[in-house]
C-alpha cells in the first residue's frame, strides 16, 4: 500500500487523498534532507511543488492544477487502493465504525435521530456520520476515480 508525505502547501490534496482512504501525512516544515529522511524511514512518497525535491527518487512533483487533477495524476502514477471515507480528513487516522448506542451521549440528539451509522476517529477524538456533505464528497470521489480509470 503506497503511503504519501504531502507538502504543507498542498493541504487540499492531502485532504482529498484522505477522503479516498489513502494514507497521506503532512510533511513538517523542515529542510529537504530531513523530509527525504522521513519519507525513506516511513516509506512514503513525497508530494510537493518544490522542484529541488522533485529531482529525487520517490518524489512526486506536482505541476499546476486543481486538487482533483493532482489526485488523478497521483492515482494514475501509483498503485493505491481506494477506500472512500475510511480515514479522518483532519488527522489521517483510520476511522472505526462504532455502534450507535456508543455515540448517543456524544453527539447532538437531532443528528443521532437522523443517522444510523457512525464512525470514530481516535486520532482527534471526533465522531463522524453521513452528513449533508457526504453526498457531495462521494460525488466528487466518483468523478475523480472514473476519470482516472479512463485515462
Ligand atoms: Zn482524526
Amino acid at each position: 500500500m503506497t503511503k504519501f508525505l504531502v507538502d504543507r502547501m498542498l493541504g487540499q490534496t492531502a485532504k482529498w487523498l484522505r477522503f479516498l482512504g489513502i494514507d497521506a501525512e503532512y510533511a513538517p516544515e523542515c529542510e529537504d534532507e530531513k523530509l527525504l529522511e522521513i519519507a525513506k524511514e516511513e516509506q512514503r512518497i513525497i508530494i510537493t511543488r518544490d522542484k529541488e525535491l522533485g529531482r529525487y527518487d520517490d518524489v512526486f512533483l506536482v505541476e499546476k492544477g486543481t486538487p482533483e487533477n493532482i489526485i488523478k495524476n497521483i492515482l494514475d502514477t501509483y498503485h493505491v487502493e481506494i477506500e472512500p471515507l475510511s480515514r479522518c480528513a483532519k488527522c489521517n487516522t483510520s476511522v472505526e465504525s462504532i455502534p450507535e448506542e456508543e455515540v448517543k451521549e456524544e453527539i447532538p440528539e437531532g443528528i443521532y435521530q437522523r443517522n444510523e451509522k457512525f464512525w470514530y476517529c481516535s486520532g482527534c477524538d471526533q465522531y463522524y456520520w453521513r452528513g449533508s456533505h457526504w453526498d457531495k464528497i462521494m460525488k466528487k470521489i466518483e468523478d475523480i476515480v472514473e476519470d482516472s480509470d479512463e485515462g
